[in-house]
Order: structure tokens, then C-alpha cells, then sequence
């Protein structure tokens, strides 16, 4: 363990219905299971509280699911029992929430609590497209959402845009960016939608009217564009942010730091060690332990998680935490650099959009 500060995270694992594309760990619930919830959470917390020794965490994310169907008084008693074993000053603290559970009074309490970042499932500006994705909510709901949030007082705001929708088009999807950047959201994070083993979009996916591929790679390399043209800058394969309005919380993933995670499903990495709860909240209200899935932290890993950044792999940094051979990595890149898919010279290595739209292929070639 390094005694960094680390970045903590909490599934609420819980929907008020499923959308049809989804495959996070997520179940309906009443008021009672969700208090039982919360002190399973609470328990939780002290003990790995005492575990770490007091480390203090330098963020808090509350994903889900829908953190936000949790209720704001849950919310703030659970923040408060995070602040009490994990510190948080200064901390960033985000919660993820859908447009059509969102009203101004829930909120203002959030705000005021200690809340200062919020994640809005948006998806998309056009009706027909949340149709198409079953989501539960409309654009004008979004707006409403987006709305409320800042006269609540949030400053800090993202919002999760999907690509490659059935139907979506570059002028709809520039129509979403545009919609978003309006309304003066400070973070976007814009995901190709994926066909999941296991979700009803998988089970009838020939009859979903997708973009082939070559659409596909339209429409993200058009949102990068877009999206730099709106004032926001690409800072991650997905995740764009105006300046100052980076997430925190995720840039310890990808600079492969520490983070704890608390809730089924939801994965850890402490002390170079990974672990995870099972995708079963029954079996956490039972207390089962996190289950161990390995090492982690090494070079390959740390380098692969910064290739997904704009920033890529600066050996500099790179070698204050590892020894590895740069020239080797230079050799390899160099042919990906003729084709336009990364940046490379003794600095070090970074993709391109077009690199990103392969990314899988180009941090595969430059750590073989
Ligand atoms: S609201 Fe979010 S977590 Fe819940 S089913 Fe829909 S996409 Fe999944």
C-alpha cells in the first residue's frame, strides 16, 4: 500500500427499470431494502476504514445503477459516513444521476451536503434516438435536469453522450453535442454504444438498425471534431472537458492508482492487489467478502491505461514509478505512426483520435 490518497467508489445498484442495452449489476427496490443497503454500505466502510488505516481518499464517485433513485436523505447519510472514515476534504465528489429522477429540492440538499459534481445519463438530444435505446426519459427532461442542477448550485457537470445509436446520424449527433454545450455542461463523455452479451438489444441485435463500422468510426471521429469545436478537449479515448473540469476520480484509473469499491460488482485495486464483490446484492447484505482477481499495477498495465489518455505515455513520468525499455516501445509505434495512429519521439507516446478509434490494435502493437 503507498498511503496516497486513493479514490473511492460506491455502486448503487439500483433501477427503476432496465434499459435494453444495459448490462450493469442493477435490480428494482423498495424503501426498506435501500435502508438495509445503506447500513451494509456503513459497515462496510468502517471496516475498511480500519483496514487501511485511516487513508484518506481524495474522491468519492457514486455510480450505478441510479445513484440518484437512492433518495437525497440516504445520499447525505451515506456521504457523511464517507467523510467520517475517508476524510474527503477537498474532495471531488460525483454522483451519477438520469434526467427523469432529478428535481430541483433533491438537488439543493445534495449540493448543500457536500455533493459537487453530477453525472447525467443523457445519452442523447433526440427523442426518437431515446426511444431507440429505451431510455426512460426525453430531451426536454434532460434540459429540465441540466437546469436544476446548476440553479442548485452544481458548477460542475457532466454528461454521458452515446454514438452509434440505431438511426443516429452525424447532423443528430451534432445536434446532441450542441444541445449539451448550450446548456454549458463542463464535462461530456461520449461512448460508442456496445452490443452486450446477456441484454435484450444482444438477443434481437439483427434487427437493430446499427451503423456499420465505417459509420461507426464516422460518428466518433465527427464528435471528437464536434465536440473540439464546442470548447471541449479531448482528454481520454471517451471523456472531453472544458477547462479545469477533467474528472478527477477517473484519471486515477487510467494513471493505474489506487481505488476502492464498495457494492456488488464493484471492483478494487489496493495495494497492488485486485479484488471484487460478486454481481450479487443478496450476497453482499450477506457480507461476503470481496473475491481476489489478481495482481495489478505493472508496467504493461500502467502504459496501457495511459495510452487510453490524450496525454499517452510520457516516459519521463513512466519512469519515476517503473524501469522499462523506451526505445523498444519507440521501434514499435513506428509503424502506427506512418499510418496516422500515434504520436511518438523521446517524450513519448501518445494515439491519435484515429488511433483511439483502434486502440485495442495500437496498445496491443507498442507493448507486445
Ligand atoms: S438507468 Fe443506467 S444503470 Fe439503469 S438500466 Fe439504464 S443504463 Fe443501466
Amino acid at each position: 500500500m503507498t498511503g496516497e490518497p486513493f479514490g473511492l467508489y460506491i455502486h448503487i445498484p439500483f433501477c427503476s427499470r432496465k434499459c435494453a442495452y444495459c448490462d450493469f449489476y442493477s435490480v428494482t427496490a423498495d424503501d426498506t431494502l435501500m435502508d438495509i443497503y445503506l447500513s451494509a454500505l456503513s459497515e462496510q466502510l468502517e471496516q475498511w476504514s480500519q483496514r487501511l488505516n485511516g487513508r484518506k481518499a481524495c474522491s468519492l464517485y457514486l455510480g450505478g445503477g441510479t445513484p440518484i433513485l437512492f433518495g437525497a436523505e440516504r445520499l447525505c447519510k451515506l456521504l457523511k459516513v464517507c467523510a467520517k472514515h475517508f476524510g474527503l476534504e477537498q474532495a471531488e465528489i460525483t454522483l451519477e444521476a438520469n434526467p427523469n429522477h432529478t428535481d430541483y429540492d433533491t438537488l439543493l440538499t445534495l449540493r448543500g451536503a457536500g455533493y459537487n459534481r453530477i453525472s447525467f445519463g443523457v445519452q442523447s438530444a433526440a427523442d426518437e434516438e431515446l426511444r431507440q435505446l429505451t431510455r426512460a426519459h426525453t430531451a426536454a427532461q434532460a434540459r429540465d435536469a441540466i437546469l436544476s442542477a446548476q440553479r442548485a448550485g452544481f458548477e460542475n457537470i457532466s454528461a454521458d453522450l452515446m454514438l452509434a445509436i440505431p438511426g443516429q446520424t452525424q447532423q443528430s449527433m451534432q445536434h446532441s453535442v450542441r444541445f449539451l454545450s448550450q446548456l454549458n455542461v463542463t464535462h461530456i463523455s461520449a461512448y460508442l454504444l456496445k452490443i452486450e452479451e446477456g441484454t435484450p438489444f444482444y438477443e434481437r441485435r439483427d434487427a437493430l438498425k446499427l451503423p456499420d463500422e465505417d459509420d461507426t468510426a464516422a460518428l466518433y471521429l465527427g464528435a471528437v471534431q464536434v465536440l473540439k469545436q464546442a470548447g471541449y478537449r479531448q482528454y481520454e479515448i471517451s471523456n472531453f472537458a472544458k477547462e479545469g473540469y477533467t474528472c478527477r476520480h477517473n484519471l486515477l484509473y487510467w494513471d493505474c492508482r489506487e481505488y476502492l469499491g464498495l457494492g456488488p460488482a464493484a471492483h478494487s485495486f489496493i495495494g497492488s492487489e485486485r479484488f471484487a464483490y460478486p454481481r450479487d446484492l443478496q450476497a453482499f447484505l450477506a457480507g461476503s467478502k470481496p473475491e481476489p482477481m489478481g495482481g495489478g499495477g505493472e508496467f504493461e498495465e500502467y502504459a496501457m491505461l495511459r495510452l487510453r489518455l490524450n496525454e499517452g505515455l510520457a516516459f519521463e513520468q513512466a519512469h519515476k514509478r517503473y524501469a522499462f525499455d523506451e526505445q523498444m516501445l519507440l521501434k514499435r509505434a513506428q509503424p502506427l505512426r506512418q499510418y496516422g495512429l500515434c504520436v511518438c519521439d523521446e517524450n513519448g507516446i501518445r494515439l491519435t483520435p484515429n488511433g483511439f478509434l483502434v486502440s485495442n490494435y495500437c496498445i496491443g502493437k507498442i507493448l507486445a
